[in-house]
């Protein structure tokens, strides 16, 4: 891999003692935009991956990312409300912070709100006033308790003094991270009994699971809690709790506006925590490379056919860093918007998992361990029994064997 030229400056603490340490060139920038065609899918717009890692505050950033070539519209499909596993997560979630946070009666804001199912649900259960941002909003509303807003969140808004900022899965996406903080402090003003509230992918596991599959272009900003901590410290919030869930997938944050001066907190951990972590990853992640590739050619020279279970931001984030071609046969994925279109990238079909009934597999490549039990019901409804059914995120040591 040659280095690319990227800029050290951090753009949460904006210290310029960061290290490159993981590229991947021309991946796709969109993962989970709906391609409608092959064609269209080998032929998608690409961009260039150059992580680095500030050794101030321990920020992971793709400094290689290009703004100018996101385009979030209505073809954006990043709805993970289809499993019944994350619908309970999802659940518990609002559950819990309606519990904790006395939610009811309040004015929620959420920021980011996608098609509002979140915004939604903390509304009804709490007796809430809610507010859903985003811009690709399709603009028909449930509930008369929530109103769509398809605009970004931002201090224009203070008027709506909410009592409580939530804001899941955007944060990853969005490259001056510190810019971005300093709205939220400035939107929600001076009202120390306020709360936001903040949910992203967590780094730590992606490093030590190696997880080159969750590194991806539209995801251009990465977080430990410590790093996260620290940088909502920095734009004037002091933290009541940071957090993981969801199989340790996602870190979660929750603070208050203040003075960014609060005690720091027990699972705050130093940036050089992760350091080791940052300098084994693109040669462990190289190494499991090339055992998946032997062991896809092996299959592919048996004819045995392999399926990769799972269309989204995973599944092309693993098909195109890994180069993969015919030695996967398709995709299948719960989403029904996702049948019938392709892997932005690599040109694969994603399917309904019905379609596996037809043309049963040899080999079942399931991306995310969270969904196994989801995943071995569906195939015991189907009939499909696959002599091999392998978690990528767990069994790297069993495709070495
Ligand atoms: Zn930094």
């Amino acid at each position: 891999m040659s280095e690319m030229q990227t800029s050290p400056i951090c753009p949460g603490c904006e210290s310029s003692a960061s290290t490159p340490f993981y590229s991947v060139p021309a991946v796709p920038v969109h993962q989970v935009k709906l391609v409608q065609s092959r064609q269209a899918a080998l032929a998608c717009p690409k961009g260039d991956i150059g992580l680095r890692f500030c050794t101030r505050c321990g920020f992971v950033w793709n400094a290689a990312f290009d703004a100018a070539l996101m385009s979030y519209d209505e073809h954006y499909e990043s709805s993970q409300t289809v499993s019944p596993t994350f619908n309970r997560f999802h659940e518990r979630l609002a559950c819990d912070l309606i519990a904790r946070f006395d939610l009811h009666g309040r004015t929620i804001v959420e920021v980011g709100c996608g098609q509002g199912e979140f915004v939604t649900m903390l509304a009804a259960q709490g007796g809430n006033r809610g507010f859903g941002f985003d811009k690709v909003h399709r603009g028909a509303g449930g509930s008369p308790a929530v109103t769509f807003v398809k605009d970004f969140y931002g201090p224009a808004y203070q008027h709506l003094e909410p009592d409580f900022v939530c804001c899941k899965m955007t944060l990853e996406h969005i490259h001056d991270t510190g810019a971005f903080l300093r709205s939220m402090r400035l939107a929600m003003g001076d009202r120390p009994d306020a709360v936001i509230f903040f949910m992203i992918p967590e780094i730590t596991r992606i490093l030590e699971l190696r997880a080159f599959w969750d590194v991806y272009y539209e995801h251009c900003s990465y977080y430990s809690p410590g790093a996260l901590a620290r940088h909502f410290r920095i734009a004037g919030f002091d933290p009541i709790d940071v957090w993981c869930d969801y199989d340790d997938q996602y870190v979660l944050i929750a603070a208050r506006p203040g003075s960014g001066h609060s005690r720091t907190l027990a699972n705050e951990q130093p940036a050089e925590a992760l350091a080791p972590k940052v300098r084994a990853f693109a040669g462990g992640v190289a190494a499991d490379q090339t055992r998946w590739k032997r062991w896809l050619e092996e299959r592919h020279r048996r004819r045995q056919k392999v399926v990769l279970w799972g269309g989204g931001t995973k599944a092309v984030a693993f098909l195109t860093t890994l180069g993969v071609g015919d030695e996967i046969a398709y995709t299948v994925d719960l989403n029904p918007k996702r049948s019938g279109t392709f892997i932005a990238g690599t040109g694969h079909a994603i399917k309904a998992p019905a379609a596996l009934a037809a043309d049963p597999p040899d080999a079942i490549v399931v991306m995310s361990p969270i969904y196994l039990a989801e995943i071995k019901a569906q195939l015991d409804d189907l009939g499909v029994y696959p002599a091999e059914l392998l978690i990528i995120e767990t069994q790297p040591d069993l495709v070495a064997a």
